[in-house]
């Protein structure tokens, strides 16, 4: 049977808008993993009345109901009664957690209210989680074929809670494993993805296929569930070769963290090294580059040469380039990626010239047209982008540096560099 699931999140700072609501979407990633469905995200505030309907339309319409936040001391924490009722459960003592609590502020060297304790008051006959991150102890049941599990509200209780609580008994409800492969690409939309797989994602029921999207990247995650981590992969494998197959070039990893790890690591079985000279992204390409563990084995450095004069007298870009074509031009995208191969001693520099906005430049260039560049033994190749107008500078810059990770990738792959 597959499961249908609603996250139900309880707080009034929610509905204020004092706070989003990052619990339910760090559950619903992980609830995908798992290959479960969410179907619903609720959120009530502190209020009785409006908490018992929202579950009682939960009950209605989920077989596994997750809530978030209400589990505190305090009286608006009032998730555990109003599931309790809705259940028909009576909230009992649990010395167990109690203690639990007590050692927590012995712990932290704070002294114990007694309504503390209040959150030793569980659902009978429930399975308790235990909290070892603060005080409010999770628990889970079920009555009347429906599964719920009660989190903490605070992000910093709510994710471990999940992971190391709520997660293996999620596991322990569906038989058997689930194994999932995650396909990343670069260089295609969601949409034009989505539409080559919809058919297929529709029949597909296990293994099953998920498109995401984020920051101008794409991922699908393939999902299987078998008795056995082999038999999963045994059903995964065609699926992930079928994917890689159908989107050729525009995937550039299997189970890999990001673009620029892709890099590092092609880098470093090579020996090859790599700078940036960077105008537009201003510095996130050698940031993004080194948040990869072991980057320094294979990334040299690189030059914010956000002004002409930098440009310049540090990568020492001819002044005719950028009086003739502006310093938003192919030209100068090349020459700075040839300028920062040299000026760094590297065996790959990647460029990137363009107008990040909100304004077009002096040159009437539009907001979002950029270049990225790359040098090589090989030559240089510049890639021009009209990214639009209207996505946000820090987008813009986002998917600037992705393309010009893009090239060193293929270019490292022996693949042609694309449009
Ligand atoms: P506590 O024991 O801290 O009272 P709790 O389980 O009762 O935990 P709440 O009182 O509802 O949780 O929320 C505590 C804090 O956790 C909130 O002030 C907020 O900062 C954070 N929080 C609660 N719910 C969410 C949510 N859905 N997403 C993100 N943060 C949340
Ligand atoms: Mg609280």
């Amino acid at each position: 049977m597959s499961h249908t699931v609603e996250i139900l999140s309880v707080g009034t700072e929610l509905l204020l808008g004092n706070i989003a609501n990052t619990d339910a979407q760090m559950l619903s990633q992980g609830l995908s993993e798992l290959g479960l469905n969410v179907f619903w995200h609720t959120v009530v505030g502190d209020n009785p009345q409006r908490a018992r309907e929202a579950v009682a339309l939960a009950k209605s319409r989920a077989d596994i109901i997750i809530t978030t936040g209400g589990l505190g001391p305090t009286c608006d924490d009032l998730t555990k009664n109003v599931l309790a009722e809705a259940f028909g459960k009576r909230l009992v003592f649990d010395e167990g957690s109690a203690q639990r609590i007590r050692s927590y502020f012995a712990r932290i060297n704070r002294t114990m209210t007694d309504n503390n304790l209040q959150q030793a008051m569980l659902p009978e006959g429930c399975t308790i989680l235990v909290n070892d991150w603060g005080t409010a102890p999770g628990c889970a049941f079920e009555a009347d074929g429906v599964h719920v599990i009660m989190l903490p509200g605070p992000p910093s209780e709510c994710r471990p809670m999940f992971q190391y609580r709520a997660r293996p008994y999620l596991l322990s409800l569906s038989e058997g494993v689930i194994a999932s492969h995650t396909v990343k690409l670069f260089g295609i939309g969601e949409s034009t993805m989505e539409a080559q797989l919809r058919d297929q994602m529709n029949t597909m029921s296990n293994p099953t296929l998920a498109p995401y999207a984020k920051e101008g990247e794409c991922e699908l995650r393939v999902t299987a569930k078998a008795a056995t981590d082999e038999e999963a992969q045994t059903l995964l494998q065609p699926t992930v070769t079928q994917v890689k197959k159908l989107f050729g070039d525009k995937v550039y990893g299997v189970d890999v963290p990001s673009l620029e790890y892709v890099i590092i690591q092609a880098l470093r079985d090579r020996g090859l090294t790599l700078g940036t000279a960077e105008s537009c992204t201003g510095g996130l390409m050698a940031k993004r580059l080194t948040d990869v563990p072991g980057a320094s084995a294979a990334f040299k450095g690189g030059i914010v040469s956000y002004t002409n004069e930098v440009k310049e007298q540090v990568l020492r870009v001819p002044e005719h380039l950028l009086t003739q074509f502006g310093a938003v031009s192919k030209e100068v995208a090349a020459a700075m990626a040839e300028g920062a191969r040299r000026t760094l001693g590297c065996d790959i520099a990647l460029s990137s010239t363009g107008v990040a906005g909100p304004d077009r430049d002096e040159d009437g260039n539009e907001v979002g047209t950029m270049f990225v560049a790359i040098a090589t033994r090989d030559g240089t190749h510049v890639r021009a982008l009209r990214l639009g107008t209207r996505p946000m500078r820090e987008r813009l810059r986002t998917q600037t540096a992705s393309h010009a990770f893009d090239l060193a990738r293929r270019y490292l792959s022996g693949l042609d560099y694309g449009e």
